[in-house]
């Protein structure tokens, strides 16, 4: 299937679409627009394995989020699924100290979870699809990935690469990411926000993707209610006012960029 837009991460498992999924994906489909379901915890995980396996335009990645649940991470289970051939990424992973009332406390819970999310897609050699929320008025959640990613690049090599999922860091940050050669996805949130304009104009054209983290973040004036992957051309229409780049540039280049960081030249179904 070639692809008109790519909505790098999106939850089209999750409930809010059981209603009207199958019409929703047959539209995408018609649109040409591909999305990555993203896993997590165990059970949203397998749900986006299995919609991936049933549905051209979805992909699935696996994982188990910081805070979102309080599940054991199952380390068998995780990786028999995170073989599987229409899973591109392990996540969304990573840290999150958000709404955290002792940070050291989130810290040592979180770490550990998240280095074995590092190892397993360093041993399947599969991209990382990294969730990062810092406390407020910090970029301590970013600092910290950094320097674990930084080690674990040391230790995996080439085997080890990620995709900064709502990229929400500043300049700094920005760069020390796109240095270790990762990627940075936007969202809808780019429709009706300024704060993150100068990282947009600041990341390469190369190493850009769009988002729509659907159901979540609506872009304007949809504000508020469900949001779907077809949002995805409203976050390209941003990212290109944004950069003064021409839309249809940006369009062809985040759906290049999709497919080399997820690796989706070759979609085989099992
Ligand atoms: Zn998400």
């Amino acid at each position: 299937m070639e692809f008109q837009y790519f909505d790098a991460h999106s939850h089209v498992q999750d409930k809010d679409f059981d209603k009207d999924r199958e019409d929703m994906l047959d539209a995408l489909a018609w649109m040409k627009i591909g999305t990555v379901a993203v896993g997590t915890d165990l059970a949203s995980s397998e749900a986006a394995v299995a919609l991936a396996q049933r549905r051209d335009p979805v992909f699935a990645a696996v994982g188990q989020h910081p805070t979102d649940t309080d599940e054991a991470f199952d380390e068998a289970a995780f990786a028999r699924l995170a073989r599987e051939p229409r899973v591109v990424a392990v996540g969304e992973c990573g840290l999150d100290y958000f709404r955290a009332d002792d940070v050291a406390a989130a810290r040592a819970k979180q770490v550990p979870l998240f280095e074995a999310q590092i190892a397993l897609a360093a041993q399947v050699q599969k991209p990382l699809m990294i969730h990062a929320r810092p406390s407020r008025g910090t970029m301590d959640a970013y600092r910290e990935i950094l320097d674990m990613l930084t080690s674990a690049k040391r230790e995996y090599g080439d085997a080890l690469t990620a995709n900064l999922h709502f990229f929400a860091g500043g300049l700094d940050e920005a760069r020390a990411f796109l240095d270790l050669g990762f990627t940075l996805s936007f969202t809808a949130v780019l429709t009706f926000a300024r704060d993150y304009d100068e990282v947009v104009r600041f990341a390469p054209l190369d190493r850009i993707l769009a988002e729509t983290d659907a159901p979540y973040v609506a872009p304007a004036p949809n504000r508020g209610r469900r949001n779907d992957p077809r949002a995805v051309q409203a976050v390209v229409a941003a990212l290109a006012g944004i950069r003064s780049e021409e839309e249809e540039v940006v369009r062809q280049a985040t759906v290049e960029n999709t497919v080399r960081t997820f690796r989706l030249h070759k979609p085989e179904r099992p």
